[in-house]
């Protein structure tokens, strides 16, 4: 059997060992130390190089985590409702059900693959409408655009909807990490906004992740409800819920190495998406997840192609299946979340863009350390099938 190309695998820069090393020599092993904080402050001056932002980050178990305090700090309880984009990976509804609250998912639009503004005013008219008559369905809590695979979402429409109904964005860039929109980060929009270090994102600390805002006091927040919620006491005192949800001063070592190479990773991804698209140039019937003008910068962390089978005369599966056979891994785009048995039965709004998405389009393997030979074996596959 052929070794495995994975579709996003883990790539070490060789300098988180460093950082690793000195937690373990300063003994700072504990959710809390110089790398944590070092870690933070990489983030953010990351985040705030291109325009003149001000955000700060809090470091954190994951990107899960993240998105489950922000719902926390905005008050998101029963009864009340979340407008959720549906094409996205559970990491991003779940913690809204932590919360009690109740999702409403909004479908995409076709340019970005991410959140409809149209969809997503129509849903709030709805909802805000039906609240006023019969008082029976809760208040809208928040707003949840999601950067597929690194594609930013149309920030500015729904940035407009988010300040016309007062309801604030909690941004998902998990997957968006060295993003941009109109050259701002993605991560530095919203009230909040989530990124992930999990072990196939673009940068890994093999498990973690941040949150991220403008406002200091979200950020202190974050970081007192992420150890506990212990109060300013001697003894342990508590007057309010905590969690535990501090990155580990080991873990934050290995996200100071990665940080170092970031940029760099952008740049791998990138230029794989670029050999893709040079590949199915001149092929009817494959279309890729595009910017849709110089104001969307992906990090391009997974390259989406959609495969319409009316014109490639197989599908999206099909293809699939034959880079399995070469122990090639690809996969499916994310399934809808509204689709999915857990949530049946909730509301969506919009006309099932992303259900079509779902079914014509495939993640191929973009990791930044793919070797020339996997590109080799990649190619001969696609060659195959496609020429
Ligand atoms: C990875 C991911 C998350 C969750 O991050 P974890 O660190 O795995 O908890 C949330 N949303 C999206 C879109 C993701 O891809």
């Amino acid at each position: 059997m052929k070794e495995k190309i994975w579709h996003s695998k883990p790539h070490m820069s060789g300098r988180e060992s460093k950082y690793v090393q000195e937690a373990f020599e300063t003994n700072w092993i504990a959710p809390l130390g110089p790398n944590v904080n070092g870690f933070e402050q990489d983030i953010a001056n990351f985040l705030n190089k291109r325009k003149d932002m001000q955000v700060q980050t809090a470091a954190l178990t994951s990107g899960t985590a993240a998105l489950h305090l922000a719902m926390v700090m905005l008050g998101v309880g029963p009864g009340d409702i979340v407008m959720v984009q549906s094409f996205t990976f559970c990491g991003t509804t779940n913690p809204v059900v932590y919360q009690g609250a109740k999702i409403v998912f909004i479908d995409s639009e076709l340019d970005t693959w991410n959140m409809c503004p149209k969809a997503l005013e129509e849903a709030i008219i709805y909802h805000n409408n039906l609240h006023a008559k019969t008082l029976q369905l809760g208040e809208i809590k928040a707003i949840v655009p999601v950067h597929l695979y690194g594609m930013p979402a149309k920030l500015q429409e729904i940035q407009e909807i988010s300040d016309k109904y007062a309801i604030p964005i909690i941004e998902d860039a998990a997957e968006a990490l060295g993003s941009y929109y109109k050259r701002r980060a993605c991560g530095t929009f919203g009230e909040m906004a989530a990124l992930s270090f999990n072990g196939n994102k673009i940068i890994t600390t093999s498990g973690g992740g941040a949150l991220v805002s403008r406002h200091k006091q979200n950020i202190e927040q974050a970081r007192f409800l992420s150890t506990q919620a212990r109060d300013s006491a001697v003894h342990y005192q508590h007057s309010q819920i905590g969690y535990n949800y501090r990155m580990s001063n080991v873990v934050a070592g290995i996200g100071r190495g990665q940080m170092e190479v970031l940029e760099a990773r952008v740049k791998q991804r990138r230029e794989n998406n670029k050999r893709y698209r040079d590949f199915f140039q001149d092929i009817p019937g494959v279309t890729f997840q595009n910017e849709p003008n110089h104001d969307f910068f992906s990090n391009f962390w997974l390259t989406a192609i959609l495969i319409n089978p009316e014109i490639t005369g197989f599908t999206r599966e099909d293809v699939r299946l034959a880079l399995e056979v070469e122990n090639i891994e690809a996969r499916p785009l994310w399934k809808p979340m509204h689709l999915q048995p857990v949530f049946h039965g909730s509301a969506f709004f919009g006309q099932g863009i992303c259900v079509d998405l779902f079914e014509k389009g495939l993640c191929l393997p973009s990791g930044s350390n793919l070797s020339e030979d996997d590109f080799d074996r990649i190619f001969s596959v696609l060659h195959e099938m496609f020429k």
